[in-house]
């Protein structure tokens, strides 16, 4: 019954990351152009046709706004929606981080621990042809905010 309990609650888990993500494709937080942008940014990722446009108001050193368009498949939109979500309104150097940190748990060794609704792309990382997917938002974020180092260009 053990092991039948542990394999249920990791199956669980899987679920609910892929309703978040889902629920983000259906219903896209931050979708749409900010108003008086301070600047748009396009990205696209050719392996799998992912497109997005950023738009983003900046407020002192505080990203007051960022919203995307964009059409591709659930991951990049998605992505694009929990970013969104979670570094509209921060101050630029905590957005940076929090992109970075997203990054950081596709590529890299970082368990995005704190990331919200973003964890539930860690799974990701074992697709190594859908990082890119996920990644998009990100790199053109961190583009945005002038922040990419090599190999984060969008
Ligand atoms: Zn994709």
């Amino acid at each position: 019954m053990l092991s039948v309990a542990v394999g249920i609650g990791a199956g669980s888990d899987d679920e609910l990351f892929r309703e978040i993500i889902l629920d983000h494709y259906r219903h896209p937080r931050h979708h749409g152009r900010v108003e008086r942008p301070d600047g748009s940014l396009e990205a696209d990722n050719p392996l799998c046709g992912d497109q997005l446009e950023l738009t983003w108001r900046v407020e002192g050193d505080r990203l007051a706004d960022v919203a995307f368009t964009g059409q591709g498949c659930s991951i990049s939109q998605a992505a694009a929606s929990m970013l969104c979500d979670g570094v509209a309104g921060l101050p630029r150097p905590g957005a940076i981080a929090l992109a970075r940190r997203f990054h950081e748990m596709l590529v890299g060794e970082g368990r995005g621990d704190d990331l919200g609704d973003l964890e539930a792309l860690r799974g990701v990382r074992d697709y190594p042809v859908r990082v890119k997917c996920a990644t998009l938002a990100c790199n053109a974020l961190l583009q945005a905010l002038g922040a990419a180092r090599e190999g984060e260009a969008a």
